[in-house]
């Protein structure tokens, strides 16, 4: 049997093997077979880690840069994503099982959002205060955080990282990253890019493993001064519970259940393709899935026609073909967890409209067909459970008024899509439902420039965006006396 590519820990600026030698082989989706080897950090690495980080902060050439060198530096690392998306594409579908054509569009674009937080770096400003003391001088100074702990999913890492990473670094913060258990290998290879850019050893330090204990131990470390969070919102939990210790400032990018509305005016084509986009796109396994699809009773049939007739014709297979529409889910476990969940709603009333089962013809992989699912209300499984698969469930409305009641019943809030022709009744819209992301006539649009997350139990904080880097960074108040004088007896009153 062919030997795996060992894969190692990135600490302090040395590539090495866990502690205590452990590993985990990462599957390849399409295949279910073992394509590397993954070393598996414990709390001992962790430790190296948060260690590492905390001295780049303090000693070295790091603390001493000016914001304007770390952009640079930031900069480089945005080039060299750039020059090495292909290659990092290839080795985000073979251990996650996105489709090349989405992972090499996605890491290309990763260097844009390099490069947008490199030149946020020198525009952090702090304020000069019109304090109401005469002789007194009073300013504001940002300074970076201190040990951030990035915490991201399988699922689009590089750009979830990038989210985290570009503010963090630009701020002037050292970071441990921490990949997913499932598919790390794509992280690992950025922390190349990362040392070949040039960054202090611990600025930035990759480690990988299981949420316990890798994950336990780095959220609840003393010396972790901020958290990023992208997951689910179980694991959202353990993380608040684990910041009790060290009480860092935590931000949480978590799951959705997320509406998309059509409306008997809209485009039929265009609102088929934002369904197909935001169900099928990435198999299903989209954070901001329009997952409940809500149609006006007149729009109903025919838009529903041409999504199934869509799905039908969906080419599924090997996610490095690029003729490839739809790939295999990423892991096992959320394979065997949809069928369930698809049972569960067809005995609560739900109607099978097509799919609903591993596609016969692979007899490898983790593979799921294409799904639609009319639900008779909301409240059955399919409708309150984020699937993190190619599951479209579908409901019908009569008016405006229940087609908001219907979107904003849920306990999540990250996105919703509105298909209308009518400005007024889009505008209507986006100030009534309630979700962190709106797209009107369009879906699963992103850029570095634009905030990103969600309300309820779908997040806290937002990633993107020029406010993004001031979450990484702390205010510094400072009081100068201008007063000739020498400061006065505190007892005496004056
Ligand atoms: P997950 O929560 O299982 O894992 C995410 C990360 O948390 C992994 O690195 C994991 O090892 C780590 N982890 C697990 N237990 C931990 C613990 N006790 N302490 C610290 N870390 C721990 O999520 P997943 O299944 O990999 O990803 C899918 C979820 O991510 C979905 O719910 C999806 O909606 C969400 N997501 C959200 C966004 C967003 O921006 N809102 C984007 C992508 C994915």
């Amino acid at each position: 049997m062919p030997t795996l590519p060992r894969y190692q820990l990135y600490i302090d600026g040395i590539w090495c093997d866990p502690a205590d030698g452990r590993r985990f082989d990462s599957l390849n989706p399409a295949t279910g077979v073992a394509w590397a080897s993954m070393p598996e950090a414990g709390e001992a690495d962790v430790e190296r880690a948060v260690r590492a980080a905390h001295r780049a902060l303090f000693s070295g050439p790091w603390p001493v840069m000016t914001p304007t060198q770390r952009g640079r530096l930031i900069y480089r690392l945005a080039d060299l994503c750039a020059e090495r998306a292909d290659e990092l594409a290839r080795t985000e579908t073979t251990d996650t099982g996105k489709l090349i054509r989405e992972t090499r569009g996605q890491s290309r674009y990763v260097a844009d959002y390099y490069r947008y937080f490199a030149g946020l770096a020198d525009k952090i400003e702090g304020a000069t205060l019109p304090v109401d003391k005469a002789d007194m001088q009073a300013f504001t100074v940002r300074e970076p955080i201190g040990v951030v702990a990035a915490i991201v999913p399988w699922n689009s890492q590089l750009f979830l990282l990038a989210v985290k990473l570009g503010p963090a670094l630009a701020a002037g913060n050292t970071v441990v990253v921490k990949a997913s258990e499932d598919g790390p290998a794509p992280t690992l290879d950025f922390a190349r890019l990362v040392e070949a850019a040039g960054f202090p050893p611990g600025v930035v330090n990759v480690i990988t493993g299981m949420g316990e204990p890798c994950g336990r131990a780095l959220t609840s470390h003393p010396l972790v001064a901020r958290i990023a969070f992208t997951g689910g919102p179980s694991t959202a939990r353990h993380i608040v519970a684990n910041s009790a210790n060290n009480l860092a400032h935590v931000t949480l990018e978590l799951g959705g259940k997320s509406p998309l509305l059509v409306f008997d005016d809209a485009d039929v084509d265009s609102a088929a393709n934002g369904i197909i986009a935001g169900n099928f796109g990435a198999t299903g396994q989209s954070c901001v899935a329009g997952s409940r699809v809500l149609l006006q009773e007149k729009i109903y049939d025919r838009v529903l026609a041409k999504v199934i007739e869509r799905a039908r014709t969906i080419r599924i297979g090997d996610p490095l073909d690029e003729a490839t529409e739809m790939g295999p889910l990423a892991t096992k476990a959320q394979l065997d967890r949809i069928g369930p969940i698809i049972a569960k709603t067809v005995e609560a009333g739900g109607e099978l409209l097509h799919g609903g089962r591993q596609p016969p013809q692979f007899k490898h992989g983790w593979f799921y067909e294409p799904t639609v699912i009319a639900c008779p209300r909301q409240g059955v499984p399919s409708t309150d459970e984020e699937l993190f698969g190619p599951v479209a469930s579908v409901m019908r409305f009569r008016d405006e008024d229940e087609a908001v009641q219907l979107a904003n019943d849920t306990r999540y809030g990250l996105a919703g899509g509105v298909f209308t022709r009518d400005v007024g009744r889009a505008m209507r819209l986006t100030r009534r439902l309630r979700a962190g992301i709106l797209w009107v006539n369009t879906y699963r649009v992103a850029s570095p420039i634009a905030p990103f997350g969600g309300f309820g139990q779908s997040g806290v904080g937002r990633e993107g965006g020029v406010d993004s880097i001031l979450d990484y960074t702390r205010t510094k108040t400072v009081w100068i006396n201008t007063s000739t004088a020498p400061m006065g007896d505190p007892f005496v009153m004056r």
